[in-house]
């Protein structure tokens, strides 16, 4: 039997018909079932949420066992409703039709589907991983350095290592704070064992690559990057350290190759030591630090008056000694924890730290909950990171605090040089902790007090004291509680700089770059809400990087900044 070629086309026309039919079903019942996932979704995790945040918050500023013992059961209830092997088939089977089309949607299901991956685990292990590192993160925030059995916070230990110029008391300052390394570093280990076969039973190499793959980060991408920037910022660090050590040992009356760890004036050389003649804290040493945040940030037209009030921002016995910044329900709570005192450091903390809140305050409310939160951890750290290096730029000084011209012109080239000497230092600091994380994954049975110094050698250019086999690196908080993460630093500074290459040369219409303070710059404010807090998570990072700046995340702008 023979058809005509009109009769075939009606046939092929009514197959399209029926399959395109299909299609839209597929699609209508996929879309259906995932709305009605949505709905039973943020019904459970929105309330849970948010009182896990407020329990964790309030056990971090009290150091309260009961409310630690609280917020360990919600963050364990939390992480449970993404255990559920049901919900996640049902992820799975939507995912992988292919049929959500509409962007709000369907990035929502990336977001969720990862989030739900991530906790493919067996129950009891991941209730073991939360209750060591409640243990954990415990012993941290208890533990006070000794010296001749008096106990220091870690805030006087910093100050003991600036301040002192006895090479004695420096060596014993330091060796002492590492103590709380020896404290927990079995535990940490145990905790990186469990955190691998976790992430082997799900299919990845080793924690590490599952973290950054589960945050949408290549693994290689991320490799080449700290390649990159290795070479980048090999020769001006060894540059600026040959003149570090210069300064240092003369201060402490010994030879250069004399110069051992504690003569870095920070427990892990992750700061700039105060080698140039201007002394920021003489600045900062009679102000409201408080105050002049919340100047700073009404001025650039992200009024913060109502996150400060919510806030924990002094010492307190017992209390978390570092900083952050929480948002319990993304619906504008959002607080502050820190230990302010009138110095630089703490400028640039409180700066940081309300950038983070700014971005966490003035996100989207007509977004769903789930696209409300920043488009990745690194883009918040470089919001944060922008606005806390205010606290060191000459023009914001000048801006906010007044210093006359004069004295400016003094201080300038000084501040220009500790900017880049801190950025520089920062960075081989964080190349010592993603490859110290990245190797310690790949292989946690190595020896990893000799790896911990081979990198600090390598990177920071520091020699290990003479025959030191102590867990130093576990002396470090985010090996422990804050795993995979800080490489997200370094990467929050690099587009830090094309931030405020963008905001200087776009919005501000300057050329100076270096020079813009932003103060009293409502347009900066609006450029930030408007094309960073709004679209918040709606697209992946790099695509809301390019549509802000014109350019993805590129390490041009950093080398332009502190390098060249
Ligand atoms: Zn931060």
């Amino acid at each position: 039997m023979k058809y005509s070629k009109s009769q075939l086309l009606v046939v092929w026309l009514l197959f399209c018909f029926l399959l395109t039919l299909n299609c839209i079903s597929e699609q209508e019942k996929m879309t259906g079932k995932f709305t009605q996932f949505l709905k039973e979704y943020e019904n459970k995790v929105i309330p849970l949420s948010k009182e896990s945040n407020l329990a964790s918050f309030e056990a971090s500023i009290t150091g309260n066992d009961s409310l630690y013992k609280k917020s360990e059961q919600l963050q364990f209830e939390l992480s449970k409703i993404f255990t559920s092997k049901q919900d996640f088939a049902l992820l799975k089977e939507i995912r992988e039709s292919n049929t959500i089309t509409d962007p709000i949607l369907k990035r929502q299901l990336e977001i969720i589907y990862l989030a739900y991956l991530g906790k493919q685990l067996d129950e009891q292990k991941i209730k073991k991983i939360i209750e060591m590192q409640t243990d954990v993160e415990k012993r941290y925030n208890v533990f006070r350095t000794v010296i001749d059995g008096k106990p220091y916070t870690d805030n006087q230990i910093e100050e003991i290592l600036q301040s002192s110029t006895d090479s004695k008391v420096l060596e014993k300052a330091w060796k002492a704070s590492k103590e709380v390394g020896k404290n927990v570093a079995e535990d940490v280990l145990k905790l990186v064992f469990l955190r691998n076969e976790a992430a082997r039973d799900l299919g990845f190499d080793n924690f590490h690559t599952m973290q950054l793959q589960l945050s949408e980060q290549d693994p290689q991408e991320i490799e080449k990057l700290f390649d990159e920037l290795d070479n980048l910022t090999h020769d001006a660090f060894a540059q600026v350290k040959e003149e570090v050590d210069r300064v240092l040992a003369k201060r402490y009356g010994i030879i250069t190759e004399g110069m051992q760890p504690w003569h870095y004036q920070n427990r892990f050389f992750q700061e700039a030591p105060k080698i140039y003649s201007v002394n920021l804290d003489q600045f900062y040493k009679d102000k409201d630090i408080v105050a002049l945040t919340q100047q700073y940030f009404e001025g650039i037209g992200l009024p913060i008056d109502d996150l400060i009030a919510r806030s924990d921002l002094f010492e307190k016995e017992g209390k978390y000694q570092h900083a952050y910044c929480t948002d319990i329900d993304r619906e504008g709570d959002v607080r502050v924890v820190c230990n302010v005192k009138p110095n630089y450091q703490w400028m640039n903390t409180m700066l940081h730290e309300y950038g983070h809140a700014v971005y966490d305050k003035f996100n989207d409310r007509t977004m769903p909950y789930t696209l409300r939160g920043p488009a990745h951890t690194f883009t918040t750290e470089a919001i944060a990171m922008l606005l806390g290096s205010m606290a060191s730029n000459p023009y914001w000084l000048r801006d906010m605090l007044g210093v006359p011209p004069d004295q400016l012109e003094k201080i300038a080239q000084d501040c220009f040089k500790s900017l880049r000497l801190e950025t520089l230092v920062f960075s081989r600091w964080a190349q010592v902790m993603y490859h110290f994380e990245k190797s310690m994954y790949t292989n946690p049975e190595q020896d990893l007090n000799k790896l911990w110094w081979d990198l600090v050698e390598k990177y920071q250019m520091i020699k290990r004291p003479a025959e030191r086999d102590e867990p130093d690196w576990a002396a470090k908080i985010h090996v422990a509680l804050y795993p995979a993460y800080y490489h997200n630093y370094l990467m929050g500074n690099i587009l830090a700089s094309q931030f405020y290459y963008t905001i200087s040369r776009q919005v501000l219409r300057q050329e100076n770059v270096t020079e813009q303070s932003f103060t009293n710059h409502p347009e900066v404010g609006k450029f930030l809400d408007e094309k960073i807090f709004k679209p918040g998570a709606r697209s992946g990072w790099n695509e809301m990087i390019e549509q802000a700046t014109g350019e993805k995340l590129t390490a041009k702008y950093y080398a332009m900044q502190y390098v060249e």
